[in-house]
């Protein structure tokens, strides 16, 4: 990297002014800040798992080499490529304060993220790894659980009018009655996103596809159901539109790795939960019945819906619509009618 007096030396040396045309080129391109370089591209993701895949790929999709920015930019018209080289020195990354080498990312996230959030997800993560059940200990931690008090008073319940589905390993299925389908027994529940080992919720998807990758691809029997009772739903796929007052804060959890980082779900040890754990806790304590959230895995606009009231059994609340099967042939569904 380059001292102050070396900087100092180049800015003297430059004709123009090459970081006022280069933000200036930046803006008028992208109409966003540099979110990443090449340097800090993977902290980037591990702090924001989901805006990889989240609003259409628009992070993977703002990704540009400088080549291809200055053939593209109206530097070209005050330097020439070898003065572009040699000026790019005097512009570090915004977010690791490197020098630009070779790929920028210019991408803002499509909310205004609570600041400073990247060194609250350290101080959650510090507390989730060594004691877990003194999250409410942190500031931010009690700000979420106020914050979902406060949603829930202004959230009403509502009927959802599309199926939803709900997938069970195939080999372990009985039956295909709706009951094989319902809140599993205490005795086998291992520890989810959204729930704590020996306390079932029931998981369910968008669309059978998601379901199937949420199940990591095992071959399973699939049920679409229909809700037939109004819930209480805590929406984190449409924050703005259902949460307004809290869109912000809720988007933030959402695309952090508070929330949505992968979990493999081997062994016993699952520290990328138990944020989202959590939020479970504050939702089921402050009188939601399920919580809505973009899948990890499934495709765009997929998303996940976990019941959390343990009295909304789907046996006695929703009608089964069909049964399909996944996995055994091929990955293709087979529709039993
Ligand atoms: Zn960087």
């Amino acid at each position: 990297m380059l001292s102050i007096a070396e900087k100092e030396l180049l800015q003297k040396e430059d004709p123009y002014w090459f970081e006022e045309l280069f933000y200036r080129d930046l803006e008028s391109w992208f109409s966003s800040d540099i979110a990443c370089c090449d340097e800090c591209y993977d902290d980037y993701l591990a702090c924001w798992p989901h805006a990889y895949a989240a609003d259409k790929a628009a992070f993977q999709c703002s990704s540009i080499d400088l080549e291809c920015f200055y053939s593209g930019s109206r530097l070209r018209a005050y330097y020439t490529k070898e003065q572009f080289d040699k000026y790019i020195c005097l512009i570090s990354c915004p977010r690791c304060g490197n020098e630009l080498k070779y790929n920028i990312w210019p991408y803002s996230l499509p909310f205004n993220a609570i600041e400073n959030f990247e060194s609250k997800i350290n101080e959650i993560s510090e507390i989730a790894k060594k004691t877990p059940f003194l999250l409410l200990e942190n500031y931010f931690a009690r700000e979420v659980y106020d914050a979902i008090l406060n949603i829930s008073k202004e959230t009403e319940k509502k009927l959802l009018s599309a199926s939803l589905f709900r997938a069970r390993e195939s080999s372990s299925l009985k039956s295909e009655e709706i009951s094989e389908f319902d809140f599993p027994p205490n005795s086998v529940v291992s520890e989810g996103r959204y729930n704590h080992a020996g306390m079932p919720v029931l998981y369910l998807a968008s669309d059978p596809k998601t379901c199937y990758h949420e199940m990591r691809g095992v071959p399973c029997t699939i049920a679409e159901l229909n809700l037939l009772e109004k819930i209480k739903i805590l929406d984190l796929t449409d924050t703005y539109d259902s949460h307004q007052d809290y869109s912000d804060l809720l988007s933030t959890l959402v695309y952090s790795a508070l929330m949505s980082a992968k979990q493999d779900n081997t062994g016993w040890h699952r520290p990328k939960y138990v944020f989202s754990r959590f939020v479970g806790d504050c939702a089921n304590s402050a009188g939601f019945d399920a919580i809505k959230y973009p899948s990890t895995r499934g495709g765009e606009d997929s998303f996940n819906i976990v019941i959390i009231n343990s009295s909304l059994s789907i046996s006695k609340h929703s009608k089964l619509i069909d049964i399909v099967k996944y996995g055994e042939h091929d990955n293709t569904a087979v529709t039993n009618g």
